[in-house]
């Protein structure tokens, strides 16, 4: 059994190491996958959603001060 990323859809991250039902696997993306009994526990590594500032996304400037 091997999970999917949920970053990247990858249907087949590479197993690195298993600790009893916990599994690590790596995916092609670059994120770490823990998996536990085919289920997808967490995920670490190089994450978008972890980062709560994401280039581009920033609340455009509504307010237009000083304007005359
Ligand atoms: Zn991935």
């Amino acid at each position: 059994m091997t999970a999917t990323c949920p970053t990247c859809s990858w249907p087949t991250p590479t197993p690195v190491s298993t600790h009893g039902t916990i599994r690590y696997l790596r995916c092609v993306c670059g994120k770490w996958l823990i998996e536990e009994r085919g289920a997808v526990l967490a995920t670490a590594g190089h994450s978008t959603l972890s980062d709560p500032q994401l280039p581009g996304d920033e609340p455009s400037r509504l307010s237009t001060p000083g304007r005359s």
